[in-house]
């Protein structure tokens, strides 16, 4: 069956719909590609990238490949993240003759931790017209299916490789009701795991969504007490790409604990960080063990500010 038999249901009045926008020449187009599933393109992402006079990309292999998949073919531009500013240069000149050129990444949204941002940055310095095209990005596709409630998020991304500076970006996102959202890399996903565990405490919940909308996706929410068994539990689970959402706390507990952040600061000029803790609990009633780990991320920042 042809594709056009096969999607026969589809409204004639779509492509209308798509072509009637303005897609104006001398125009850079951000456009967003799947994060797995092939099929998670925009109609009117292949309609842009059919009618792109170029495209630039993160690597042109993969991006050849995945127009192939799509019966298109283009003049390819290498854009990484070690040629950004010089390529936008060029960008730029082929804008002002009147070219439109697509930029895609080779997964998902371009600028959202992969290269993008320089090269619109750059053009957009110098007055020329940047229209993005949505799509996948896989923070989001893992947060619409979390179920954590508040209506804030923070996207933290890639957490630092260093033991030490990883743990003082995670005391950073403790006392928040927003949901934290970062990726990871598989080969450090058992030591992230832990560090967070240490950080945000065994109660807190964790989404760990695992190779979404690729054929063994999963995406399983639990305690961090529970997340290192989970993680065990299938070898297959230390391999393919991680989103990582860290529940944030209830809204009231959130406005508790910059209270109890105050009464911390005061205790810990004549306290340890356990007899600070332990005051403040009895004082705000809050959890001794989040205190904790307040009193020693505030502890660290007067450290550091001392040198
Ligand atoms: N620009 C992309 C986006 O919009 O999501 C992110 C690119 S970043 C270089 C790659 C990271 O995104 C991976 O290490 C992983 O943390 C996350 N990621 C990308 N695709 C994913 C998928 N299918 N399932 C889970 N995480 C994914």
């Amino acid at each position: 069956m042809s594709l056009s038999e096969q999607f026969s249901w589809i409204s004639p009045s779509l492509p209308e719909t798509i072509t009637r926008q303005q897609y104006p020449a001398g125009t850079l187009y951000v456009v967003a590609t799947p994060i797995g599933n092939t099929g998670d393109i925009s109609l009117r992402a292949l309609y842009l990238l059919n009618l792109a006079d170029a495209i630039a990309c993160e690597d042109t292999r993969n991006t050849a490949q995945l127009l192939n998949l799509y019966g298109l073919q283009k003049p390819l531009i290498a854009a990484h993240q070690h040629n950004e500013r010089e390529i936008a240069q060029k960008i730029a000149e082929r804008l002002q003759a009147g070219e439109r050129i697509a930029l895609v990444s080779d997964a998902g949204t371009p600028g959202v931790s992969d290269p993008g941002a320089r090269i619109v940055d750059e053009l957009r310095n110098q007055g020329l017209p940047v229209i993005a095209l949505p799509g996948a990005s896989a923070a989001i596709t893992a947060l619409s299916a979390s179920g954590f409630t508040d209506d804030q998020f923070q996207f933290v991304g890639f957490l630092p490789s260093k033991a030490g500076q990883r743990k003082e970006v995670l005391q950073g996102c403790v006392n928040t009701s927003a949901t934290q959202i970062f990726y990871e890399a598989p080969h450090r996903i058992h030591d992230t795991i832990a560090a967070m565990l240490e950080v945000f405490g065994p109660q807190r919940r964790i989404v760990l969504a695992r190779e979404l909308t690729k054929l063994f996706e999963e995406s399983q929410r639990c305690t961090l007490a529970e997340a290192g068994a989970w993680l065990k539990a299938d070898k297959h689970r230390e391999k393919g790409e991680y989103v990582l959402l860290i529940e944030g706390l209830p809204a009231q507990q959130d406005s508790g604990m910059q209270e109890a952040q105050r009464i911390l600061g005061i205790l810990l000029e004549s306290c340890s960080v356990s007899q600070a803790a332990s005051l403040a609990a009895a004082i705000t009633g809050q959890k001794k063990n989040n205190l904790y780990q307040l009193a020693l991320s505030l502890q660290s920042e007067d450290d550091e500010a001392a040198g």
